[in-house]
């Protein structure tokens, strides 16, 4: 069946992008007024089977839906590419959060917050350094050292000096 992919959403419990197929074209007269007529699952529920009438024509014809997901790249700084790891920033954040009163929840919120962002920017491929900007001013509305500890990681401070002036721009706050 001729579908037209469209509209990039986020799928909660894939983590992922997902296409979501908007409209269906009718396979015989090529119009795009299809409506649905019957839905059931099929594929044991990884599809949807939907027998669609065309209101140009009125003829009928069964499509199988798919979600397609597809993994969400990362830009490193070296231009090298990876998939999307969701545990490798809770990784980074746990350690921040080392002995801060900052419990696992409101990390996994900041996750999705973050990831939210991110998928909303509908991009297939994404920079390390957006995604640690979007971090840090979420971690720096949460806890202030452990802001600065993943800021020293993420920013790769050059020296003690740099370290420093960021201490600073937050204690002035
Ligand atoms: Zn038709």
């Amino acid at each position: 069946m001729l579908a037209r992919i469209g509209l990039l959403g986020y799928n909660e419990s894939k983590g992922r992008i997902v296409q979501e197929v908007l409209s269906v074209k009718c396979p015989y007269c090529n119009e795009d007024n299809t409506k649905v007529i019957d839905s059931r699952p099929a594929e044991e529920n990884s599809a949807i089977r939907r027998r669609r009438q065309c209101e140009c024509c009125g003829k009928r014809f069964t499509t199988y839906e798919k979600l397609e997901t597809m993994p969400l790249m990362v830009i490193k700084k070296d231009e090298s590419r990876e998939v999307y790891d969701r545990s490798k920033l809770e990784g980074g954040l746990l350690r921040a959060c080392h002995k801060r009163p900052v419990s696992p929840q409101q990390i996994d919120a900041l996750i999705d917050q973050v990831e939210n962002a991110v998928f909303n920017m509908e991009e297939k491929e994404v920079r390390t350094s957006v995604i640690g900007e979007l971090v840090m001013s979420k971690l720096k509305e949460l806890d202030e050292v452990a802001y600065v500890r993943f800021a020293s990681v993420y920013r790769e401070f050059k020296d003690v000096n740099t370290f420093i002036d960021e201490l600073g721009k937050l204690l002035k706050k």
